[in-house]
């Protein structure tokens, strides 16, 4: 019972330490240890975090203790994870991951000289703790995405949109920077699921979503508002240059070639720009896009208004 109680606590501040970044110094004070030992304190380790960046970074620095190593890169396309640490070094290990028959990506390691048979042995040995912890990690950042996601636009929901407004606005006026919004609907969408059924409508929604992810930077954000609705945020954005924006978007969505049975259908989206007024809270500038949006259906549709 006593060695046990003794692994737990060091384990425990070498996490404190290495979660205060002093990972590099907290190893060099560290005793050397023996694989038995090393796996049961990587075990413990692994399971003080779900995330995959962290448990990597764990696992990374925990190897070391046995195996020197430069680097250590992993990737996942499926998830569109990609991770590098330490620095790069010409000979490698490489190891597909697999855990009960699910692929969790690939693992290498680095550094400038070879790898014994043994320090193979043992990197594959520790290896095995990392799997468990890895998948879990996984499923929770499938989870969390999931939770933030609407399904058929492959767009943010309206939970996460919440979120990250609030956010965003909050950033705009503590660095007094700009803020603006474009509150998107799609015009005359009921005629189309009316004409061409729901399914194709659901098509249509989904090339509408992609037209205005296309034409987006990164930074931008696309929520799903509601049926038919998006909202865009522009951060670090001013009025004028959303207004540039949602111009852009508008003949994005228009040039889209949309086929059904050999016929293009013609979509096009009506807008409403709203930019953060000093003091303003989320719910008042999403009320003056709602607005904005109000007089470009009402002017016609296909067309971009600013709120007042
Ligand atoms: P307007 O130009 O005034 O916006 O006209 P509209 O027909 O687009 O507006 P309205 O709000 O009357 O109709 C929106 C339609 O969008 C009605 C609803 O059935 C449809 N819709 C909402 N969500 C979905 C969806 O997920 N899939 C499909 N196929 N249709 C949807
Ligand atoms: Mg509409
Ligand atoms: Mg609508």
């Amino acid at each position: 019972m006593a060695p046990h109680n003794q692994s737990n606590t060091i384990d425990f501040d070498a996490a404190k330490l290495q979660r205060l970044g002093y990972a590099s110094r907290a190893q060099k004070t560290l005793k050397p240890v023996s694989l038995a030992q090393l796996r049961q304190q990587l075990s413990l380790q692994l399971q003080t975090s779900l995330e995959t960046e962290r448990i990597l970074e764990l696992f990374f620095d925990a190897v070391q203790r046995l195996v020197p190593l430069s680097a250590l890169s992993y990737q996942l396309a499926s998830c569109d994870l990609r991770l590098d640490l330490g620095e790069r070094a010409n000979h490698s290990a490489g190891y597909r991951l697999n855990h009960e028959g699910e692929y969790l990506g690939e693992l290498t390691f680095r550094r400038s000289y070879r790898f014994s048979e043994d320090e193979l042995g043992q990197l594959e040995s520790l290896l095995a703790s990392l799997l468990f912890p890895l998948r879990n990690a996984l499923l929770y950042r499938t989870a969390l995405q999931t939770a933030l996601r609407d399904p058929l636009t492959e767009t943010g929901n309206r939970v996460a949109m919440t979120q990250t407004l609030q956010r965003e606005v909050d950033m705009a006026r503590r660095n007094l920077q700009p803020l603006s919004v474009l509150m998107v609907d799609i015009d005359h969408f009921k005629q189309i699921n009316d004409q061409h059924g729901h399914s194709i409508g659901d098509e249509a929604l989904k090339a509408v979503a992609n037209a205005l992810k296309d034409s987006l930077r990164n930074v931008d954000m696309v929520f799903r508002y509601g049926g038919e609705e998006f909202l865009v945020l522009l951060s670090n954005t001013s009025r004028e240059a959303a207004s540039i924006v949602g111009e852009r978007l508008r003949m994005a969505v228009m040039g889209i070639q949309y086929l059904v049975e050999h016929r293009t259908i013609d979509l096009s989206i009506s807008l409403g720009c709203a930019s953060l007024l000093p003091g303003e809270s989320m719910e008042s500038l999403l009320r003056r896009a709602d607005s904005a949006l109000y007089v470009s259906k009402r002017e016609g549709r296909n067309r971009l208004s600013m709120a007042g």
